[in-house]
């Protein structure tokens, strides 16, 4: 059975609806999916609903925006209480931020002779309270600057180019206590990825783990190499954490990043199970959701 455990729909910045996503993971084969899209759960419930019809495994999931020493870092929450109020309200600056950042972003390109209007970037991200950088890069397709989400990240957006503008985000010690005070397991996510490995050392993964009670970390992704997998399996390993494979799926928007194409073990999955069912025992004022296992 495959299981993967990191996925975006359009509630954030995922090209795919809910229910179409959950379709393509039928129709892929998948055995269970965590909808993971960024800092919002609006897709939750629609997503477990379309997973029961389809008779596919679903985990609600949540990827969080956070930063350590001003580089950004992912935790992804699994089965947590999005309505857990210091978790909400936490949920809720970052989507303001992500918001009000949308003019600097647009008088930046502006000011490097790109024509752009926020109005054209909002018309990309209807239907998502968590506005990012890909519906820039759609309104910069849509508009006939580049043909395509990646000439716009490494043209205009990826860190260091014109239209980088950074956004709130979480501390990760932080944002591991908010979720497991919400009941939910925190790992985080592609800890190699392409900005988040400046930081996350083996020491500061340790350190998570002792003084914040992190779970697990995300090994099988697609910005790791062969060699970083193997690396992490280790560093997951030696610490008795989770370790996790995904696709981080986001529709059309992310060339290979097809749904499984990294899964997670079942072993680690049973683990991360029974994480859930003792974060949530020792957090009993969250209401936390249910994994749909068929
Ligand atoms: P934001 O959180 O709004 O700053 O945007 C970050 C998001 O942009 C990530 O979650 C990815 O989904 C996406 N992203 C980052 N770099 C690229 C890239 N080179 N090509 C396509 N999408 C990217
Ligand atoms: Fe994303
Ligand atoms: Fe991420
Ligand atoms: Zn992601």
């Amino acid at each position: 059975m495959r299981i993967d455990l990191h996925t975006h729909s359009n509630r954030s910045d995922g090209t795919d609806p809910v229910d179409v996503l959950i379709a393509h993971a039928a129709q892929a084969g998948l055995g269970v999916i965590a909808l993971t899209d960024h800092d919002t759960a609006d897709g939750w419930a629609e997503g477990r609903r379309a997973a029961e019809d389809a008779r596919v495994g679903f985990v609600p999931g949540i990827e969080i925006s956070c930063k350590l020493n001003g580089i950004s870092v992912h935790l992804l929450g699994y089965l947590p209480d999005p309505s857990y109020p210091p978790l909400a309200e936490e949920l809720r600056i970052v989507r303001d931020g992500r918001t009000d950042r949308i003019p600097s972003i647009v008088s930046r390109l502006n000011a490097v002779g790109v024509s752009l209007t926020v109005d054209e970037v909002l018309a990309q991200a209807t239907g998502t309270p968590s506005v990012g950088r890909p519906h820039v890069a759609d309104a910069l397709v849509a508009n006939g600057t580049v043909a395509n989400r990646t000439e716009a990240f490494d043209r205009f957006l990826a860190d260091g180019r014109p239209g980088h503008v950074s956004h709130y985000a979480i501390d990760p010690g932080r944002a591991i206590e908010l979720v497991r005070a919400a009941g939910g397991v925190p790992v985080i996510a592609h800890p190699w990825g392409r900005s988040s490995y400046k930081v996350m050392t083996a020491e500061t993964i340790g350190r998570m783990v002792e003084d914040h009670g992190l779970a697990g970390i995300e090994v099988d992704h697609q910005d790791h190499s062969p060699q970083s997998r193997t690396a992490l399996r280790a560093i997951a390993q030696d610490l008795g954490i989770i370790y996790t494979g995904s696709s981080d799926h986001h529709g059309a928007g992310k060339i290979d990043h097809d749904l499984g194409v990294n899964s997670t073990e079942p072993e680690q999955f049973a683990r991360l199970l029974e994480v859930a069912t003792k974060n949530a025992s020792a957090a009993p004022d969250a209401q936390v959701p249910e994994a749909y296992l068929p």
